[in-house]
């Protein structure tokens, strides 16, 4: 059985130190310390500690075959987004992250599938860099659910979407920049809290807009299961009916008509709330997606969903179909 991990984050090996070069900031670089491991520092500050299987691509086919998984897509931790930085330095960001996957995709391309990142805070290099991506094969971009604080629902995005759907290329939207972490640093509680409500956040900040109304061509899928949306939809829809000069002032559609018309990954670490995302979303939306390698991730690849005893071909949608459908990609590019 064809087996694809949709959400999985990589780092090319040596980055720049783009504090040092673009003279201001506090860029992730990596600090090699010991073998097999590095320190994502930003400024001084240490971020995270990270271990090869962040960069290293043999390594990472190697412990996807405990998990029967044989392809991976790709795209960059949300820490290099770089959205803070000046447009033309984002974009240098974005660029020389983009050519490593898309390197790392063209030497392997059965086991590797590429999402490129994107210089969100300018929607015209961002287009531009979109158009690249696409040239340079990679299938889709990541973007963050916020901009900078920006939703989503901002006209401003608006050339892009249209670029997006012009263009065929799938979206994945990946919480970041989580909102209230100043105030939650303790109990990790930005990932915890923060994450999922992002991600809400980006949902319904798209269909609230008209976005997805308007562009129905775009693939859109969410990390984490869609985080807290799906679970307080029932609070989201009554608040569009019973406060519509709030809610509805832009998209006239109630907000559960747009379930099953985008895809979420299957990141719940929980059967019973799986149960319900796959009631609401069908097995053909939902993606198995596992955030490796990191420790918040899914990081034995789907082995809960083998476990709950769901049909054959539920799994299967779940495994690849959805995956191959949200990426445009010929399941036989994998034989
Ligand atoms: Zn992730």
């Amino acid at each position: 059985m064809l087996k694809i991990d949709m959400h999985t984050h990589i780092i090319p090996k040596h980055l720049p130190d783009w504090s040092v070069k673009f003279g201001y900031g506090h860029f992730i670089h990596l600090d090699h310390h010991r073998p097999g491991y590095a320190r994502m520092m930003q400024g001084d500050k240490f971020f995270r500690e990270i271990e090869a299987n962040c960069w290293d691509p043999q390594l990472r086919i190697d412990e996807y075959e405990r998990y029967n998984t044989q392809v991976q897509v790709v795209c960059t931790i949300p820490v290099l987004f770089g959205y803070a930085a000046q447009p033309k330095d984002g974009l240098e960001m974005a660029m020389f992250l983009n050519d490593h996957i898309a390197d790392l995709v063209a030497r392997m391309p059965r086991h590797y599938v590429g999402l490129g990142t994107l210089p969100m805070q300018d929607v015209d290099l961002s287009i531009a860099e979109l158009e690249r991506c696409k040239n340079i094969g990679l299938k889709g971009i990541q973007i963050g659910s916020n901009i900078n604080q920006q939703n989503l629902s901002e006209s401003i995005f608006n050339p892009l979407w249209q670029a997006i759907e012009d263009l065929n290329m799938a979206v994945l939207v990946h919480p970041w920049e989580m909102m209230g972490q100043e105030e939650m640093r303790k109990y990790w509680l930005p990932w915890l809290v923060g994450m999922p409500a992002e991600t809400a956040r980006a949902i319904c900040s798209l269909i609230f807009a008209g976005v997805m109304e308007r562009f129905p061509g775009i693939r859109f899928n969410f990390a984490h299961a869609g985080g807290s949306f799906l679970p307080t939809l029932g609070r989201i829809e009554h608040g569009f009916h019973c406060r519509p000069d709030l809610v509805a002032i832009d998209n006239p559609i109630n907000p559960r008509e747009y379930v099953g018309k985008f895809w979420v990954d299957s990141a719940t670490h929980d059967d019973q709330l799986f149960k319900y995302v796959l009631e609401m979303q069908g097995s053909k939306k939902i993606t198995l997606g596992t955030d490796y390698p990191f420790p918040l991730g899914d990081l034995e690849v789907g082995k809960f969903i083998e476990e709950m005893g769901l049909e054959k071909n539920i799994v299967d949608d779940i495994f690849c179909n959805a995956t191959l459908d949200w990426l445009q990609l010929p399941k036989s590019m994998f034989d």
